[in-house]
């Protein structure tokens, strides 16, 4: 399948994106995991996002886009992949459909995660990441058995440097003036789902399957 998940920065995206695409058995392509892997890097790229990303803002588009490009032609992507973080507004959503089109293809489902403001910015202020492997955990909510410690792989945790609260207020307005238009663009295109992601990890992952095995009926 071809999934793409929206929904405003802290929804939980991330952490649905590796369970869904873990039982669709397709890769999970996040744009932000990939600026960040840049940025840790020191490549370019990494130096030309780091300014956007730490103001909140979006990387411009054909920065992004060329990524993903790069990303979606590799073989792992060929039977189907769960975008996270991508696309961020109707340009980029325009994109991936010719995108896809050239490669004879086209996106199956658009799961928005639905969640309030305030339990985002809850989310956003007690998010840890691994600097190791990427999982993230949150300090209340889901914590690792040793404080700053990653108990999949022993990596150190780190808060990251847009998690910080007048920024998570800025990318709030971001995602409503440029991310949200995406909903009704791919309701038009029919595809679109909405998914509460409220409640335990599990039940919303399991919500978010029966939704996608419908539309791969
Ligand atoms: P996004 O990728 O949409 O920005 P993340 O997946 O990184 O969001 O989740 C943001 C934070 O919220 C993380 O610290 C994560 O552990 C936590 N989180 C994710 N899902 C839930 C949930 N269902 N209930 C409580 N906290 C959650
Ligand atoms: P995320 O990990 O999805 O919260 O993304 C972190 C940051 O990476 C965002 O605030 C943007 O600066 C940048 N970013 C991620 N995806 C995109 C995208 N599709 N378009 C532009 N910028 C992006």
């Amino acid at each position: 399948m071809r999934v793409v998940l929206v929904g405003p920065p802290g929804a939980g995206k991330g952490t649905q994106a590796q369970f869904i695409a873990s039982n669709l058995s397709i890769p999970k392509i996040s744009t932000g995991d990939i600026f960040r892997a840049n940025v840790s890097g020191g490549t370019e790229l990494g130096k030309l996002a780091k300014e956007y990303m730490d103001r909140g803002d979006l990387v411009p588009d054909e920065v992004t886009v060329a990524m993903v490009r790069d990303r979606l032609g590799e073989p792992d992507a060929q039977e189907g992949f769960l975008l996270d973080g991508f696309p961020r507004n109707v340009p980029q959503a325009q994109i991936l459909n010719k995108m896809l089109a050239e490669f004879g293809t086209s996106l199956d489902a658009v799961l928005e995660l639905v969640v309030d403001d305030e339990e985002v910015v809850r989310r956003l202020a007690g998010r840890r990441t691994c600097r190791s492997c990427g999982k993230v955990w949150h300090v209340v909510f889901d914590p690792s058995s040793t404080e700053g410690v990653c108990d999949a792989c022993g990596g150190e945790l780190f808060q990251r440097d847009d998690d910080r609260e007048d920024t998570i207020r800025h990318r709030l307005e971001v995602y409503q003036e440029q991310t949200s238009p995406l909903i009704s663009f791919y309701a038009e295109e029919g595809i679109l789902q909405g998914v509460d992601a409220t409640g335990p990890v599990e039940e919303i992952t399991q919500r978010a399957m029966a939704e996608l095995r419908r539309f791969a009926d």
